[in-house]
Formats: C-alpha cells, sequence, structure tokens
C-alpha cells in the first residue's frame, strides 16, 4: 500500500487518520508521508522515499532515530520487564538522574508531558490554596482543558480558538499574560496577587515557533512569584535536554522555579513525563498527602530503560550540545544568506538545537503577536518544497524543528541546497 492508500483507509478508523492532530498535515492539504522506519538523522516512508528529519518525534530523538544504546536498553529490559504496577530500580535510576541534573528533591513520573503538566497545576493548588493560575500566550502546556486558552501549536494551526468541549467553569481561572511582558504581568500581579496559585511557562517557548525570553523578564518574573507567594512551573517538557544539559536552568541561573515538569527527552522517544521540584512542596501528593495522582502505567519499566539510557549517554557525552550547536549556527547562517540573496525575509530564532524560521518583516519574534503576524502562506510553500526535496519539517510556522547529534555536515548541506531551489 502507499501513502495514499493507507491514509485513506486510516482515516475510516481513526478521526482524521491521526492520533494526534498536527500530524494530518490538514493545513498543507496533502497526504503525510506514512513512516514505516528510522535510522539516525534518517526517517523512510512506505514508498521508501527517504527524509532527513528535523521533526525528532518532536524533541525526543536527540540522538537520533533508533539509537543502538536506547534499542539495546528496550531489547533487554523487556526480555525480563515489561509491567508490574509494583516500585523498581529502574525509576529509582531515572528519578536520581533527574533530580541531580534539575537540582530538585524529588519527582514523580507520569505517561505525557500533558499528565505531568496538569499534575504540576493541581499540587500548585493543593500547596498554595489557592484557584488561578497564569500561562503566557502562545505557550501550550498540553491539551488539559485550563491550558486550552491562547494554546499555540497545534491548537493555533487548526485554527480553533482554544476546543470545543471544555466548560467555560474550567478555564475561569486562568488567566493569560503575553511572553516577555513584565508589565502586564504585574498588572496580574496587581489584580489577583493573593489567588495566583502558579504561573507556568516554557522557559524556552518553542509552541509558538522558538521563542525566547529576555534575562530580565525571567528574572523579575522570579521575583513577582516569590514576592506573592506564587509557585512558579518551569516547563521544559521540550526544552529540558534540550537547549543544554541542565535545560532552561542552564540559561537561567538566577531563576529558580518551585516545580519542573519534563517529557519527551526523557522518556527516549517512549511515552514520558515527570514533574518535580521541592520536598515540602512534593510531598504533599499522594500516598503521603492529599494531592491525588497516580498512573496505572507510570515508571513503565520499559520507558524507564529507554529514559535512562538517553540521558546517560547526554550526560556522558556532553559534546553532543558542542556537535548540535556547531552544526545550528551553520544551519542558521546559511538559511540567512540564501534568504537574504533571494530578498526573502525571514528571522530566525534558535536556542540550541530548537530553531525556527519565520518568514516575517519584522526584525524580531518575541511574542505570540508577532508570531501570529508571520507569512503562513509563505510558510506552507516552503514546507511543501522542502519535504518535495527530502527534508522534513514540522507542518507549521508556529512549531520548532529539532536538531540531533546524528545530524551531520552533509545533512545540514542537503538542507541549504534544497532552500536554495525555495522561491516565494
Ligand atoms: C509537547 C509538550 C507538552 C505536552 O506533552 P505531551 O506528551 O504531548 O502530552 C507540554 N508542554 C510542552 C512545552 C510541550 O512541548
Amino acid at each position: 500500500m502507499n501513502n495514499k492508500t493507507i491514509f485513506e483507509e486510516s482515516k475510516k478508523y481513526i478521526p482524521g487518520g491521526v492520533n494526534s492532530p498536527v500530524r494530518a498535515l490538514k493545513d498543507m492539504g496533502i497526504t503525510p508521508p506514512i513512516i514505516k522506519s528510522g535510522m539516525g538523522s534518517k526517517i523512510y516512508d512506505e514508498e521508501n522515499k527517504e527524509y532527513i528529519d528535523f521533526v525528532g518525534a518532536w524533541g525526543p530523538m536527540i540522538l537520533g532515530h533508533c539509537n543502538s544504546r536506547v534499542v539495546d536498553a528496550i531489547k533487554n529490559t523487556s526480555e525480563t520487564a515489561i509491567a508490574f504496577g509494583a516500585p523498581t530500580k529502574l525509576e529509582l535510576d531515572l528519578a536520581k538522574l533527574l533530580c541531580e541534573t534539575a537540582s530538585i528533591d524529588m519527582i514523580r513520573m507520569v505517561n505525557s508531558g500533558t499528565e505531568a503538566t496538569m499534575s504540576a497545576i493541581k499540587l500548585a493548588r493543593g500547596y498554595t490554596k489557592r484557584n488561578k493560575i497564569v500561562k503566557f500566550a502562545g505557550c501550550y502546556h498540553g491539551h488539559y482543558d485550563g491550558f486550552l486558552v491562547s494554546a499555540g501549536s497545534g491548537v493555533m494551526t487548526c485554527g480553533i480558538p482554544g476546543s470545543a468541549g471544555i466548560p467555560k467553569e474550567h478555564i475561569e481561572h486562568t488567566i493569560v499574560a503575553n511572553y516577555n511582558d513584565i508589565d502586564n504581568l504585574k498588572e496580574i500581579f496587581t489584580a489577583y496577587s493573593n489567588d495566583i496559585a502558579c504561573v507556568i511557562i516554557e522557559p524556552i517557548a518553542g509552541n509558538m515557533g522558538v521563542v525566547k525570553p529576555s534575562m530580565e523578564f525571567m528574572e523579575n518574573l522570579d521575583k513577582l512569584c516569590k514576592n506573592n507567594g506564587t509557585l512558579l512551573i518551569f516547563d521544559e517538557v521540550m526544552c529540558g535536554f534540550r537547549i543544554a544539559y541542565k535545560g532552561a536552568r542552564e540559561l537561567f541561573p538566577n531563576v529558580k522555579p518551585d516545580l519542573i515538569t519534563y517529557g519527551k527527552i526523557i522518556g527516549g522517544g517512549l511515552p514520558c513525563g515527570a514533574y518535580g521540584g521541592r520536598r515540602e512542596i512534593m510531598e504533599l501528593l499522594a500516598p503521603l498527602g492529599p494531592v491525588y495522582q497516580a498512573g496505572t502505567m507510570s515508571g513503565n519499566p520499559l520507558v524507564m530503560a529507554a529514559g535512562i539510557a538517553t540521558v546517560k549517554e547526554l550526560h556522558e557525552k556532553q559534546d553532543i550540545y558542542t556537535h548540535i550547536e556547531t552544526i545550528g549556527t551553520r544551519l542558521e547562517n546559511g538559511i540567512k544568506e540564501i534568504s537574504k540573496e533571494k530578498n526573502i525575509n525571514v528571522v530566525i530564532n534558535r536556542v540550541g538545537g530548537m530553531m525556527t524560521v519565520f518568514f516575517t518583516d519584522l526584525n524580531e519574534i518575541n511574542n505570540y503577536e508577532d508570531a501570529k503576524s508571520c507569512n503562513t502562506n509563505i510558510f506552507r510553500k516552503y514546507f511543501m518544497h522542502m519535504l518535495d526535496k527530502g527534508i522534513n519539517l514540522p507542518p507549521s510556522q508556529f512549531e520548532a524543528m529539532f536538531l540531533s547529534i546524528s545530524h551531520s555536515e552533509d545533512d545540514i548541506n542537503k538542507f541549504l541546497t534544497a532552500y536554495k531551489s525555495f522561491n516565494i
């Protein structure tokens, strides 16, 4: 069966033919490649077409597809341990690794980024005994009801303002702030300060395309939270172990989040999430405390094994980040140069192996409004052109593309050669 017949058949059994909306390439009006296999920086579809992959499963594949250490860990573990629903040593190993890296006391494993962020919010509310949460426009924290307001990413690409099926009572405690805008945040704190349980932020945003907050903004955000008894949650589901080994903790050393959420990379490509923080907060979780959160599959041995293999590899070989920075710089500079020659106006935001090419006449993209003003028609043409040339990119202006250790100079050259023949 070719891509089209598989996808048409899938549409009969799976809504939209996909298990997560963005994969359908609905905006592009084409059949998505049906992916059969992947190795290193390459993926292959059912028609055996090869693509250099810059999606990387939306972030997790920082070691490339089917990295041998990860494959071995999954294979070996599967021979003796698939699921018990009981404590295992593997959970301890990953928990220790994550706590040491993030400088936190305790962590709880869950099965997805969504679960991590929604549980962190509940914990923050339980700890502070307050109701309101502040999120930033353009940040995505998963599909929990309370977050589906100005949620960027796939929610944005679908053109739906949030989602149907959410009673307004579920979002009445969600306050949306402007990213990189400390005055706006101060106003919000003035209005609601003694009822704000937490502020949740992507410390490097990736879900409105890559947007970096200023150091000043982050430090003031931290101060505002501390002064108002509000917890600060770093949602590092995407940027954790991605922008640097220690994630946003490394980029903003003076900012001390109370809770951190993880996902994506920490599961090595298997379904995983985690949230952690200070002991006095984490010990409010059941069975120790009154905040209930559970999961039949949480801490699954195969997931833990893949996560440990990935995080250990990153820990032992931190020149991985140097390589990613080197090829990232080359790619960024190359695209800028070619764009200039062709009179295509772009802004490129990149932090380590997370990058977005914004098609815009603006000089900078610093928030959701800036991102939304970009030219999605040019983006669509660019995406289709690159896909045709065997370069797999995220199919939206409001997503990050990802680099991995397996991307070579040659892959970057091929990207740039493909981009050279792009015309708007
Ligand atoms: C992907 C993502 C999530 C949601 O994770 P899922 O595993 O898709 O539920 C949450 N927050 C951020 C920042 C993400 O990038």
